[in-house]
């Protein structure tokens, strides 16, 4: 595949020094995704150079997108809308409400519209998009999460990067890579990358009867990619987004131990399975273990404003 995506020098893979891990014999490497770019962070960095650049060539005159009132994705959206002089429109569902991430979108400039439950809900039927589309003309719709071949051939790249970085650890490979999965299209370009070579674990931050698992598939047969050398494992715990005292502790824990920052609704939960994985013995000593950080640094402001009420 053509690969023309330079990924900002600030990203690299690092050895995570986590006592714990030591004395379970196992080596964790972090890809820090998060260090993409300020606005313009983790895994969205990737999954939106593809639909950005098709917007381009249809010589579009903005971006419109959906998400939730924390979301990275519209996040990401409005950020590279701005770089680009693009105009932005987020549909958001729910109650109008200024969570941090809500005004990080109005200051960048992009146009807010609120929808409720029921209207969020049609957003898979065609009427809904002729609606929006309608009122804003020539625009490009970014499917949500920024998912789809696009967003999964801007992830394509991640393997090939971490390959090329081993060297810095002095490993000359790894033997398993976990990632968290909302949509699954990080996951499914990641496994369209390898190429077949590395134990691959997608870690669900839904829970199961969302029905991720054959999305996933469904994306990679789309693509198509023919690879199979992965799992899919349940992250999610007490439910989308849902945040429980011992994640809290865990994230506290790490947040002190390393000098990583976790969000709550992905990475910390795939780090936390991890951390599980390797205490029940089911990742096993010598085993190298490279940890994908997604980024979505921006949107842990709303829970740390929580944790901060709910423990002080
Ligand atoms: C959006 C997001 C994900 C999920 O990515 P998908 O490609 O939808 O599976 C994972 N981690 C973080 C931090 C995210 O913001």
């Amino acid at each position: 595949m053509n690969i023309d995506i330079t990924i900002p020098a600030e990203v690299d893979l690092e050895l995570v020094h986590w006592p714990f891990l030591e004395g379970y014999g196992v080596e964790l490497a972090v890809l820090r995704l998060d260090k993409t770019d300020k606005f313009i962070s983790g895994n969205k960095w990737f999954k939106l150079h593809y639909h950005v650049q098709q917007a381009l060539a249809e010589n579009k005159q903005g971006l419109i997108s959906v998400g939730g009132p924390h979301s990275n994705h519209l996040h990401a959206l409005a950020a590279k809308g701005r770089q680009l002089e693009l105009p932005t429109v987020g549909l958001i569902r729910g109650e109008p409400k200024d969570t941090p991430t809500i005004l990080d979108l109005k200051a960048m400039g992009m146009s807010i519209h609120w929808l409720s439950y029921g209207e969020f809900r049609a957003r898979y039927q065609p009427a809904f998009w002729n609606h929006w589309l309608n009122k804003y003309k020539n625009f490009y719709n970014v499917p949500e999460g920024g998912t789809g071949v696009l967003g999964a051939k801007g992830c394509y790249v991640i393997p090939q990067f971490i390959q090329s970085h081993l060297a810095h650890l002095g490993w000359s490979d790894y033997d398993q890579l976990y990632v968290s999965v909302g949509t699954g299209s990080t996951f499914a370009g990641i496994i369209w990358g390898d190429q077949g070579k590395h134990d691959l674990f997608g870690c669900l931050a839904t829970p199961l009867k969302f029905g991720v698992p054959l999305q996933v598939e469904e994306l990679l047969a789309e693509i198509p990619c023919y690879y199979r050398n992965y799992g899919l494992l349940e992250a999610a715990r007490k439910g989308f987004g849902q945040v429980d005292g011992t994640l809290l502790a865990f994230m506290a824990e790490i947040e002190q131990l390393t000098p990583l920052l976790l969000d709550p609704v992905y990475t910390a939960k795939t780090l936390f399975l991890i951390y599980q994985r390797v205490k029940e013995g089911v990742i096993k000593r010598h085993t190298k273990v490279i940890f994908v950080h997604t980024g979505g640094l921006q949107g842990r402001r709303a829970l740390v404003d929580k944790r901060d009420a709910l423990f002080i």
